[in-house]
């Protein structure tokens, strides 16, 4: 699949600490495509240096084909939309001024497409209320306004989601994926809650101390969380014993509770249950959560499961 960005062996290191340690990724072309990590990993670094507001230490990375070593680079970094850490707009002036100054500064000298674009981050009507007085959700829509000025081929955004509300979310995230949809516009997006990309990224890539843990496609994801039954029992002490006899994988929760991560009948279930002397409560699905399965990732890169 086509490239927008192609990431290889970045390293960056501050004093005598690696911030980003070898990291190698291939954003698709037409992809949402997701950048997990705790506080700390290293996301905004690596957007950071892609953006061209850093240099890598080591390592190179190609934006449609150009490497970050041509000097043709800084030309195709304008077709790159970005908002690191907080949107670049002015306070003192309004949506459509701060859209119509990025236009000049682009060197546009058609405004035309002003009003199309605010209405697609949802800023239409707001007249000429300055961004000083826009809610945060406000703000950060108008900051993407600003970054797709140019009609930019990819989009970077760091945590774009932080510190929004339920409603503010769901609105930013519909936004996204319009933008995606209706413009083709690539997305590298950050965030450190897997369960709020989850509802848009296409493929997602997970990094932890600098190092890209695992990358996958949002299906292959799907597939990868483990699926569970729960059970509840008299005693998961009795019936665990004949799930080891049996090989059936499980981890018990307390001394009535087990879950059960292999894929067998409630038949089965409870015909062992029946050999153990053992009543069964209730059988339910208590699938991993995404949360989970990124956590078990970041754990056994630890060393801890
Ligand atoms: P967060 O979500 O908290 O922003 P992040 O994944 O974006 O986390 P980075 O901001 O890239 O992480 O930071 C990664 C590590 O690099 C952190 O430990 C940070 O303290 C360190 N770091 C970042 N910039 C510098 C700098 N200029 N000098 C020294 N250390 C830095």
């Amino acid at each position: 699949m086509e490239s927008v960005l192609s990431i290889k062996d970045l390293t960056k290191v501050y004093g005598k600490f690696s911030v980003l340690k070898g990291v190698t990724l291939d954003i698709p072309k037409g992809s949402i495509f997701g950048l997990v990590g705790r506080n700390g990993a290293g996301k905004t670094t690596l957007m950071r240096i892609v953006t061209g507001l850093a240099e890598p230490t080591s390592g190179s990375y190609s934006l449609s084909g150009i490497s970050s070593t041509d000097k043709k680079i800084l030309s195709v970094r304008r077709r790159m939309g970005s908002i690191i850490e907080s949107p670049a707009i002015y306070r003192n002036l309004s949506a459509y001024d701060n859209v119509k100054l990025q236009y000049i500064n682009l060197g546009m000298t058609s405004y035309d497409s002003i009003p199309e674009l605010l209405e697609l981050v949802d800023l239409q009507g707001t007249g000429k209320k300055k961004a000083g007085k826009f809610s945060l959700g406000m703000r950060q829509r108008l900051g993407i306004a600003v970054a797709l000025c140019g009609n930019p081929d990819i989009l970077i955004l760091d945590e774009p989601i932080n510190g929004l509300d339920p409603q503010g979310i769901i609105q930013m995230r519909e936004i996204l994926l319009k933008i995606n949809h209706e413009r083709h516009t690539t997305i590298l997006i950050s965030s450190h809650i897997l369960e709020e990309l989850s509802k848009l990224a296409t493929h997602y890539a997970f990094i932890e101390k600098g190092e890209i843990l695992q990358t996958l496609s949002s299906h292959d994801l799907m597939s990868k969380v483990r699926k569970a039954s729960r059970l509840v029992v008299t005693s998961t002490e009795l019936l665990c014993p004949l799930f080891d006899r049996e090989g059936i994988e499980y981890k018990v929760e307390n001394e009535e509770t087990v879950d059960i991560f292999s894929d067998i009948s409630a038949t089965r279930i409870i015909a062992l249950a029946n050999e153990a002397g053992v009543e069964v409560v209730s059988i339910s699905d208590n699938n991993e959560s995404l949360e989970g399965y990124f956590m078990n990732l970041v754990a056994k890169k630890d060393g801890i499961v």
